[in-house]
């Protein structure tokens, strides 16, 4: 293991995310860094998360794009970050499917342009080594795998669906901008979180919100596509983990072993849902299930070799699964309010009846 490095400012692009409010909870909570959280706030942001950090005398928000080469030189020329870690981008693949431009633009152009502004940021600070590049990636740019093996950092990359090429694009950027540049950068790729304030379009959330008000469950093909799935929380710890005592120029594995297949989870809230939320009383909210046409070009199975980032870091995930999941069921039943207004891009609406989620226990 390395020394640790105790960057005293963190700049956190994507910060209002999913696993960028996490990760600045966990910051504010473990380090005594500002944390500059950079982010657009795009449709897929959750300001309520950020509410318990305003007027944390370390936090400070920047709304900015990442493609915005004016205002990232601003941010970085006003806060003076010693580290930037990475989260910005557009993350749902249906999304990148339907539409690939901002994608490509926000993964790849902006990834590009924030390296050029570090770069320069670089370029005026006495010692660059004393500066990192958390780039925060996905297992997905490795590809698909059959039903043996694990990913490892040396696997070779073989995207598959615009997010996916449009990450490793960004990967294959900050490796360059290392080699060539002198970035100093790490890098890690996870498998599937999953949590609170995930945005009700990913399968976990999409599949309480549904199942509570007795909606079909949607479900891609067979429901055989297999995800290591990692509870949030534990992601945040091994992204504080990596930034600080991973070795530059490396990437890190993040899994929690934790393999499921999307019909083992879709039934797995249902019994959860089922247990938490009965007033559906129509059976079991199994039968809810419907298979529709697969997704093009959907990986079958993804799974992570974690080993190094836990031989090296100490990291181990400390949250079990079926605790996790049920954490995550009861959260969303209880935040109905924020997430019953919100509508998909399809103009679906995901709400349900105002009754439904006065039922829970
Ligand atoms: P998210 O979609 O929940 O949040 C993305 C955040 O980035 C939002 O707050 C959004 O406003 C912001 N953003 C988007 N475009 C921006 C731009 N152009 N400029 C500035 N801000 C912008 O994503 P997430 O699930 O929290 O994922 C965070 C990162 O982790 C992503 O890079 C993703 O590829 C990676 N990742 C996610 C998972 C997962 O399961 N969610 C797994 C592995 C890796």
């Amino acid at each position: 293991m390395s020394g640790t490095f105790r960057p005293s400012t963190i700049m956190v692009t994507g910060g209002a995310g999913f696993i960028g409010t996490a990760l600045v909870r966990r910051l504010l909570a473990a380090t005594g860094a500002v944390v500059v959280n950079f982010d657009k706030l795009t449709y897929a942001s959750n300001p309520a998360a950020l509410a318990p950090f305003e007027g944390h005398p370390r936090y400070r928000f920047v709304r900015g794009c990442i493609t915005d080469r004016g205002a990232v030189d601003a941010a970085l020329e006003k806060f003076q970050p010693d580290a930037v870690m990475h989260l910005a981008a557009e993350s749902h693949v249906d999304r990148s499917i339907d539409g690939p431009d901002d994608c490509v633009n926000t993964n790849i152009v902006g990834t590009y342009v924030l390296l050029e502004a570090v770069r320069k940021h670089l370029a005026n600070r006495q010692e660059s080594d004393s500066f990192r590049f958390h780039h925060v990636s996905t297992d997905e740019v490795f590809g698909a795998l059959g039903s043996d093996g694990h990913f490892s950092e040396s696997s070779p990359y073989a995207p598959r669906s615009p997010y996916s090429a449009s990450k490793a694009a960004s990967d294959h950027l900050v490796r360059a901008w290392h080699a060539t540049y002198g970035i100093p950068a790490v890098l890690s790729n996870s498998c599937n979180n999953y949590g609170p304030w995930q945005f009700p379009e990913k399968l976990i959330p999409l599949m309480i919100i549904k199942a509570l008000g007795g909606e079909k469950l949607p479900v891609y093909g067979r429901g055989d596509q297999v995800r290591d799935w990692l509870y949030v929380d534990d992601h945040a710890t091994a992204l504080q983990l990596v930034l600080t005592r991973g070795r530059i120029g490396e990437s890190y594995n993040v899994g929690a072993s934790c393999e499921r297949s999307n019909i083992e989870i879709v039934h797995t809230i249902c019994d959860l849902v089922d247990d938490l939320a009965p007033a559906y009383a129509k059976g079991s909210r199994r039968d809810l299930v419907e298979f529709v046409a697969d997704r093009p070009g959907h990986d079958h199975r993804y799974a992570i070799d974690a080993t190094k980032l836990k031989n090296e870091l100490g990291w181990s995930p400390k949250e079990d699964f079926s605790s996790g999941l049920e954490k995550t069921v009861r959260w969303y039943l209880e935040q109905s309010d924020w997430w019953r207004g919100i509508r998909t891009y399809r103009g679906e609406r995901l709400g349900l009846a105002a009754s439904a989620a006065a039922q829970i226990r």
